[in-house]
């Protein structure tokens, strides 16, 4: 794995990936009774313990194994291992009870997947673009060499910088002199787009901000909730044709290189933090006290305990200080000029903000949203465990609100914007650069901020 790679692209793998979908036999039946099941068909009869029987209820030919594993985790409340079902699902197919289907991925999203470019040029400032796809490989010097013509800044810079994973495959990448894209010009416009046409442009710019992601069952895909301006698309912009959106994909690390234990808990805890998040009742302050392990209520809880506003304020402001030279370094950018705003707002937020900030309906609903579709997607698996990712993009809902919340004067649209971008710069400084560690530098902390929910001392 790449540190601080942002993202991967690789076209044209997604379609052939195929799923393992355990489904019973074609005339099969189960019965369940209170102490034990029956299951009957043309060959077999046979009589299955409960948790045998909940196994096979979820083997209906949609979902694949993990995910028969997650429906179980959801069910009894507690993680349940891949593996074990994995073994119960071999013996049913020995005992002819269970047919496993290998077939192409679906395709799924969260609602429809609405996004249009304004062209701001923030996807090309400060972060890793590639590995760089081959058909771009294959024209990158007659590109580079078009565009020199009549780019000066482009002439004599090399255009592709080289990278090296752990495991010592070679990957290349657009070369980001001074921090934004050598092909970013003065309009902060793509020159490769202006001189040579959009198809001229390497995969990943022609897809950013959408992504397609692979995962055990099925190929989802949204829009990333780094995008300045995910916000205004996801009110009013034009929706994708998920299906093509599916055909080039972005491979990311998800969750592949941890424990099988590990992998098992985090699909447990984000099948259950999307269910909560589909849930209207369950608000956002509700969903943060959830997501710290702390029991569910309905109706939920709104407020935040002072101690935990107190002790995050604390954490924040250090880590303003933390990150002033980071920040500093990438102020001659737009993307670092966002950064600076919320940087400078952070710095000055007390804890009556914290406890009161009056958010508004639509700041709420994009929130969830974009929380939803950073867990969906998997952007938490960039964070030490699942919750942990989950609550990273819950302090962004609250750091965003109080940010528009604080403005004085403005009209509905600019504090939307205002609360859309603060919620961009806040993704962003999580899940790239040194932002997390410089929020949360000692394990002990994330706990603390957990214990004094659970005290949930107002
Ligand atoms: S190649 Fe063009 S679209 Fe891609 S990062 Fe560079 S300037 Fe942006």
């Amino acid at each position: 794995m790449l540190s601080g790679q942002d993202f991967v692209i690789s076209k044209g793998m997604i379609m052939a990936s195929k799923g393992r979908f355990p489904r019973m036999v074609d005339d099969g039946n189960l019965e369940k009774g209170t102490v034990n099941a029956e299951f009957t068909s043309s060959s077999n009869h046979l009589r299955l313990s409960p948790g045998a029987a909940a196994i096979l209820s979820f083997c209906d030919g949609h979902r694949c194994v993990e995910e028969v594993a997650a429906c179980l985790s959801l069910d009894s409340g507690l993680p349940c291992a891949t593996a074990a079902v994995e073994a119960v699902v071999g013996d049913f197919v020995r005992l002819g009870v269970v047919q496993v289907d290998e077939r192409a991925k679906e395709v799924v999203s969260l609602g429809p997947v609405r996004h249009d470019c304004t062209g701001c040029g923030c996807s090309c400032e400060s972060q890793l673009v590639g590995p760089l796809d081959d058909p771009f490989m294959a024209e990158v010097v007659a590109v580079h060499q078009a565009v020199a013509a009549e780019v000066e800044s482009v002439r004599g810079v090399q255009p592709v910088v080289q990278g090296r994973t752990r495991q010592g495959e070679v990957l290349r990448f657009l070369h980001f002199p001074n921090k934004q894209c050598l092909f970013l010009n003065a309009e902060r416009l793509c020159a490769i787009h202006a001189i040579c046409g959009a198809e001229a442009k390497p995969e990943a710019c022609r897809r950013f901000p959408f992504v397609a992601v692979e995962v055990e069952g099925a190929i989802r895909v949204g829009v990333r909730p780094t995008c300045y301006t995910a916000h205004r698309s996801y009110r009013d912009g034009s929706e994708a044709d998920l299906s093509e959106l599916a055909s080039t994909a972005i491979l990311r690390p998800v969750l592949r290189d941890r424990d099988p234990e590990d992998l098992d808990e985090g699909r447990y805890h984000e099948a259950r933090i999307l269910q909560w998040l589909q849930d209207e009742r369950v608000g956002l302050v509700e969903l943060l006290y959830r997501s710290a392990g702390c029991s569910a209520r309905l109706p939920g809880r709104t407020q935040l305990p002072q101690g935990f506003c107190h002790t995050f304020l604390g954490l924040l402001q250090k880590m303003v200080d933390r990150l002033v030279p980071w920040v500093t370094s990438l102020a001659h950018t737009l993307h670092g000029q966002h950064l600076q705003r919320l940087h400078q707002a952070l710095a000055e937020v007390s804890v009556e903000a914290c406890q009161n900030a009056p958010g508004q309906p639509t700041w709420d609903a994009f929130g969830r949203h974009t929380i939803a579709s950073a867990i969906f997607l998997r952007e938490t698996s960039r964070f030490p465990s699942m919750p942990i990712g989950a609550m990273v993009f819950l302090f962004g809902h609250f750091v965003a609100t109080w940010y528009a919340a604080t403005r004085p004067g403005l009209s509905e649209d600019a504090a939307f914007d205002a609360y859309g971008t603060a919620l961009a710069a806040w993704n962003r400084m999580m899940t790239q650069g040194p932002c997390f560690t410089a929020l949360f530098p000692e394990t002990e902390d994330f706990g603390l901020l957990t214990r004094l929910l659970e005290s949930g001392d107002l």
